[in-house]
């Protein structure tokens, strides 16, 4: 399993970002291929609950595997 990765995909499918260095929540961060733009705050938000709707899957495939019934 991986941790302590965040990924964030834009809605173009890309996941680089330019990314300012100061990496503060009001700062705006683009997309490296589409040029969309948005908040690192928002972002970095978005990717957290992504990450951790990812963590759950992630835990509830294992105990299906180890043969755990879940509701
Ligand atoms: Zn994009």
């Amino acid at each position: 399993m991986t941790t302590g990765t965040i990924s964030v995909k834009c809605r173009c499918g890309s996941d680089k970002f330019n990314v300012p260095s100061t990496r503060r929540p009001s700062d705006t961060i683009s997309c490296a291929r589409c040029g969309a733009t948005g908040k690192y705050g928002d972002v970095t938000r978005t990717a957290r609950t992504q990450a951790k709707a990812a963590v759950e899957k992630q835990l509830k495939d294992a105990f299906k595997k180890a043969g755990f019934k879940l509701k």
